[in-house]
């Protein structure tokens, strides 16, 4: 049994629809869908929500929008008259109950977390019943299933839920294992699962690739597929650097650090599920199915030069406490982290001298974090400062912290491209290497690591003639 998971770009006009009925057509035939919105629809959903809290005049137009949104991709991705009917019945159904909550907005003049979460919801049920409609179009038996429905049950922390592993791997063998059985594949929601009073909790922004990883620890999958618009997890954001270069396999924690700082590429927690249990994850490319992605599993080939990959995290800032006599004061550093976790200020990274501290926190919590300080500020702490527009650089490789010499290499490449370090952590990781520049330095930091690292140029062969003779 696999589990597969299309992200929005895979699922966003009818062409792609058509492609990914043919990937999963030609898939095993014990297979889990599990899908995004279309792409650029729980964007959308976030942009009206406001809008709808200040005039419901917003409403309609939007639905609108959304109808002829999905109606026009069934058409596009060739959906027999059957299918056109029976999920244009759907659709409307769900764009009933996703008005009758818009206005529940416009009325109360209310947004919460909890309502937001049941609105971008929608994005998803409507996607899902699309596929399965091209699907069963295509000749493949399937059926559009709700997280919600099949009991994918989370702690109910809405925007950022935790799943409840034995409850869910309960539910799904009741839900999803019968179908299976009968031959039938289920497109299941990604995004989202609900608490156990039935609402609506999402994972997070990318929280789909979370989703189906959930589902394949849940019902121990062979693998878990996650289908892309790039060609597998990368040497860099390929939004930084062009030649970006898929990497052929990588280890969980390798894949987790980097995630965790920022690659887009995967939700932050995906590998999480799945590291325990050994379910390979692939990372694979809809537009290119021939090319083999990357295979993320609990060991992999040691990476040219020690390195695998590089992650930058923007909208940072340092925040910086002096005081000569720090060194000196036991219990300083508890109270610090204590005043800033009771501002809800979360720490990514620090650093610390005889002097000083020096915390990486997000630049949304700045203010709140130097209130925090200025409340304890006594004797030790002289003075306390916040510098903002910071990115955090993760480099990972295997043995990063133990191969001698690596993060030397590392730093004098950024040296060299003029980039200065704001601040640096060795020695926490012996797979990640996190340091902080500003923010206008990481394309030039990113290309002066890829540049000396990763970038694997083609190995030199035999010298071939320009037009080789006939
Ligand atoms: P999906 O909607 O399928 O989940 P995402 O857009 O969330 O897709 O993630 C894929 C995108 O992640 C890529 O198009 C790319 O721009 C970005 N990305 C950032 N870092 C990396 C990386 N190291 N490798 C591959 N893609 C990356
Ligand atoms: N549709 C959701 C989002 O855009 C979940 C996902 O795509 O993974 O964040
Ligand atoms: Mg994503």
């Amino acid at each position: 049994m696999i589990v597969m998971k299309f992200g929005g770009t895979s699922v966003g006009s009818g062409p792609m629809l058509v492609r990914v009925s043919d990937i999963v057509s030609r898939a095993p035939a014990e297979r889990v869908v599990v899908i995004s919105a279309m792409a650029g629809v729980t964007d959308a959903i976030l942009n009206v929500l406001p809008r709808v809290q200040r005039d419901e005049g917003a409403i309609e137009p939007f639905l609108r929008e959304l109808l002829n949104k999905h109606l026009a991709a069934l058409h596009d991705a060739g959906a027999s008259d059957a299918e056109v009917v029976k999920v244009t019945q759907e659709i409307d159904a769900l764009l009933q109950r996703f008005e009758r909550l818009l206005y529940g907005i416009a009325y109360t003049e209310e947004l919460t977390a909890k309502t937001k979460d049941l609105a971008v919801s929608f994005g998803e049920r409507l996607s899902v019943r699309l596929l399965a409609g091209v699907l069963r179009t295509r000749g493949v038996p399937a059926e559009a299933v709700d997280a919600d429905d099949a009991g994918m049950l989370t702690d109910g922390s809405f925007g950022n839920a935790t799943p409840i592993m034995s409850a869910i791997e309960r539910n799904l063998e009741r839900s999803l294992v019968g179908r299976l059985r009968n031959g039938v594949t289920p497109v299941l929601t990604g995004f989202f699962g609900c608490d156990a009073m039935g609402r609506v909790t999402t994972f997070g922004r990318g929280g789909s690739d979370y989703a189906a990883a959930i589902v394949a620890a849940a019902l121990r999958a062979n693998r878990l597929e996650v289908w892309k618009d790039v060609d597998g997890f990368l040497t860099a954001d390929p939004r930084i650097l062009k030649d970006a270069q898929p990497i052929a396999e990588m280890t969980y924690d390798e894949a987790a650090e980097l995630a965790g700082v920022g690659a887009k590429v995967l939700h932050p927690r995906t590998v999480e599920p799945l590291k325990d249990l050994h379910v390979p994850i692939l990372v694979r490319n809809t537009q290119q199915p021939e090319v083999q992605g990357t295979l993320i599993t609990g060991v992999a080939s040691v990476s040219r030069n020690a390195l695998r990959s590089a992650a930058t995290k923007d909208g940072l800032a340092i925040l910086k406490i002096y005081g000569p006599g720090m060194a000196y004061t036991p219990g300083i550093g508890q109270k610090v982290f204590d005043a800033l976790a009771k501002a809800k200020v979360n720490v990514y990274n620090m650093a610390a001298s005889q002097a000083s501290f020096a915390l990486l926190i997000e630049e949304s919590d700045l203010d709140r974090g130097l209130k925090a300080l200025e409340s304890i500020r006594e004797g030790t702490i002289q003075s306390v400062e916040g510098i903002t527009d910071m990115t955090l650089i993760c480099v990972v490789g295997r043995g990063i912290g133990s191969t001698f010499g690596t993060s030397g290499k590392i730093f004098t490449a950024v040296g060299k491209a003029g980039v200065n370090i704001e601040m640096i952590s060795v020695g926490a990781s012996d797979i990640a290497l996190n340091f902080v520049v500003k923010r206008k330095d990481r394309d030039a930091c990113v290309r002066a690591i890829h540049h000396e690292f990763l970038f694997e140029r083609p190995a030199p062969g035999p010298t071939e003639p320009a037009h080789s003779p006939r």
